[in-house]
C-alpha cells in the first residue's frame, strides 16, 4: 500500500499536472469504487483543482466550492497520468500487465489521470464530500511524525500498550506509515517489531523517534530524485534499496545475518534478528500469543472498518 512517501510524491506530481486545471469529465468503470451518493460525483465536472492534501494514505483533491474528493488506493490501486498533448495526437501508450484494470479516468484540460487497480480485490475507494468539516472525517488521527517533537511522539507512542509493528502501522496513532515503511523504520532504530511500547527506555524512544523521521524523509527524498519531472508510475512497496522489507533470507547489509520474516494473518514483518532482536528468532508460542492480541490486522481493514465506524 502506498504509504506517506508515495503519497506525497504523488501528490507533488499531481500539483504540478492539476493544480488550478479545470476537471472536465470522469469516468468511472463500476459501481464499486465510489462510496458515497451525496454530491454526485459529477457536480465536480467543470470545476477547478484549488488544493491537494494528504490525509494519512489518502490523497485528497480540493475543487471550487470546497469540494472534495478523497481517494484511497489501498494494496493495489495506482494513478498515471497522460498529458493532453499526447491524448490529443491519439498517440497509444503500451500498459504494463502488471498495471491492473482501470477503474476510473478524470479527463483535465491539462490530461488524463487514471486510477488501476491490479488484482480481483475491489477494495480502492472513492468519497467525495463538501465542505472542509467532512473532509477532516477522514483523519484517523494519527500523529504527523514530521512535524511533531519528541515529546508528543513519547506521548502518542506509550498512550496505548502494543507491539512497535502495530503502534506504527496503527493510522490512529501514527499518520502514513505501513508495512513496509514499519518495517525500514524498526531496523534503523535497531529494535523489535515485537517489543512492547510500554517497556521502552527514554533513550529507545528517541532513536524510534529519529529513525522514524529520517526514515520517511530519506525515502521520500529519494523517491523525489527517482521520479523528478515525471509522473511517480513505479509505486511499489518493494524497492531494492530497502535494508529488510522484502528481503526476507537475505543478507542483513549491516551484519551479513539472515533476514527473518514473521508472518500473521495477512501480515508480515521482515527484521534482521541481531540488529534488532538481540539474535533472537521471533517465531515461539508467546509471541503467537501476544501476535494474536497485538499484531496489526491487515492494514486496510483496519481502516476500512474503522472509516465506516466514522461514517454511520
Ligand atoms: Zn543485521
Amino acid at each position: 500500500m502506498p504509504e506517506l512517501p508515495d503519497i506525497v510524491i504523488y501528490i507533488e506530481a499531481l500539483e504540478r499536472r492539476i493544480l488550478h486545471h479545470t476537471l472536465e469529465r470522469i469516468r468511472l468503470s463500476g459501481p464499486y469504487l465510489l462510496r458515497t451518493a451525496t454530491p454526485p460525483i459529477q457536480e465536480l465536472e467543470g470545476k477547478k483543482v484549488q488544493a491537494l492534501r494528504r490525509i494519512g494514505k489518502r490523497i485528497a483533491m480540493g475543487f471550487d466550492q470546497d469540494y472534495w474528493l478523497v481517494l484511497h488506493l489501498m494494496i493495489a490501486g495506482r494513478l498515471h497520468w497522460r498529458d493532453r498533448s499526447l491524448a490529443i495526437a491519439g498517440q497509444r501508450v503500451k500498459k504494463p500487465a502488471a498495471r491492473g484494470r482501470d477503474v476510473a479516468a478524470f479527463e483535465f484540460d491539462s490530461g488524463r489521470l487514471t486510477l488501476s487497480e491490479a488484482g480481483s480485490r475491489k477494495r480502492a475507494s472513492i468519497h467525495v464530500v463538501a465542505g472542509s468539516e467532512r473532509l477532516a472525517g477522514f483523519d484517523p488521527g494519527g500523529l504527523e511524525v514530521l512535524d511533531s517533537r519528541l515529546e508528543q511522539f513519547a506521548a502518542r507512542l506509550t498512550s496505548e500498550n502494543h507491539t512497535l509493528k502495530r503502534a506504527l502501522t496503527d493510522p490512529h496513532l501514527m499518520s502514513g506509515i505501513g508495512n513496509a515503511y514499519s518495517d525500514e523504520i524498526l531496523y534503523a532504530a535497531q529494535l523489535s517489531p515485537a517489543a512492547l511500547t510500554s517497556r521502552l527506555s527514554g533513550e529507545e524512544i528517541a532513536r524510534l523517534y529519529e529513525a522514524t523521521r529520517k526514515t520517511l524523509r530519506d525515502w521520500t527524498e529519494r523517491l523525489r530524485q527517482e521520479t523528478g519531472e515525471g509522473f511517480p508510475e513505479k509505486v511499489t512497496a518493494f524497492r531494492p534499496a530497502m535494508a529488510v522489507h522484502g528481503r526476507h533470507g537475505q543478507p542483513c547489509r549491516r551484519c551479513g545475518a539472515q533476514v527473518q520474516r514473521i508472518r500473521y494473518a495477512d501480515n508480515e514483518t521482515d527484521y534482521c534478528p541481531r540488529c534488532q532482536t538481540a539474535g533472537k528468532i521471533l517465531a515461539d508460542r508467546s509471541l503467537s500469543r501476544l501476535l494474536k492480541q497485538d499484531w496489526p490486522r491487515t492494514l486496510e481493514e483496519l481502516e476500512a472498518m474503522r472509516s465506516n465506524e466514522g461514517r454511520h
